[in-house]
């Protein structure tokens, strides 16, 4: 099966996931790679909301469960960062201080709001909502640069009200063009998440469109989450993301370890 590249545990602020629970249900899911990628958001907004990874503490216990476990699944080691542009210093600082595998760089914050929250939406259509949060994604481009994909990359629909609304990349083709072709210039990559099934979109984060075009401009490095926070979602809908990949154009997912990409045949 298909290596699940983006996966949280009891080490992020919103997961109780016990990573040997996590562990067990990949093995018997048929997957011999797994990547941790547990949340550090700094500045987080939401005051009951802690995701101020304790890189230390992290690091070393998965350590421990990938020597543990080495001779039953290759275990990595990752983070998933909340990019905003005034973090990139501070991150760097986190982030350096451990030979991680791989780091997700993703928008949750969009000036000051995540758009999870339902009251993101009150004051925004999905137009001025989608829009901003592009811009924001552009924005941490100029000065973010520690991360290997950005994640999730248009999370902004995944909590929309207005989900009858339908999200077309066309719309905000400019704005997305812009953000894959510097993401290629400079050898980074996207995923494909599940978790937008989860969240009834009936498609993968980001859009298929937006993937598709992402081959098309020549990118070819994009690994493969489930974004789970509970085991029951590990790998999880990863056949229809195996589909979508294989539409988009795409033989090969990614894996990382020691930040270096790893290409493996669909
Ligand atoms: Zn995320
Ligand atoms: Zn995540």
């Amino acid at each position: 099966m298909i290596s699940d590249f983006h996966m949280h545990s009891k080490f992020s602020g919103d997961s109780e996931a016990d990573p040997n629970e996590i562990i067990s249900t990949a093995i018997s899911r048929g997957m011999n790679c797994i990547c941790f990628t547990d949340h550090l958001d700094l500045d987080y907004p939401e005051p009951d909301c802690d995701f101020d990874l304790d890189v230390d503490s992290y690091y070393d216990n998965i350590n421990i469960l990938r020597e543990n476990y080495s001779d039953r699944l290759d275990i990595r080691i990752g983070i998933e960062t909340g990019l905003e542009p005034h973090l990139a210093k501070r991150l760097d600082e986190k982030i350096n201080r451990h030979d991680f595998d791989f780091i997700i760089g993703s928008s949750h914050i969009v000036n000051g709001m995540d758009p999870y929250y339902k009251s993101f939406f009150d004051t925004r259509t999905n137009k001025e909502a989608y829009t901003e949060y592009f811009t924001s994604i552009l924005e941490c481009l100029e000065t973010c640069h520690n991360f290997d994909v950005y994640g999730h990359l248009d999370y902004v629909i995944r909590y929309t009200p207005y989900k009858d609304q339908k999200f077309y990349y066309s719309d905000y083709s400019d704005m997305i063009d812009e953000i894959l072709k510097r993401l290629i210039t400079s050898g980074k990559g996207i995923e494909i998440n599940t978790g937008g099934y989860a969240a009834g979109l009936n498609a993968p984060n980001p859009s298929p469109d937006i993937i598709r075009r992402y081959r098309e401009l020549g990118g070819e490095i994009i690994t493969v989450g489930s974004d789970a926070h509970t085991t029951d979602r590990i790998g999880a809908d990863f056949d229809k993301a195996e589909a979508v990949l294989k539409e988009c154009g795409f033989k090969y997912y990614t894996v990382f370890k020691n930040r270096k990409p790893q290409f493996i045949p669909l």
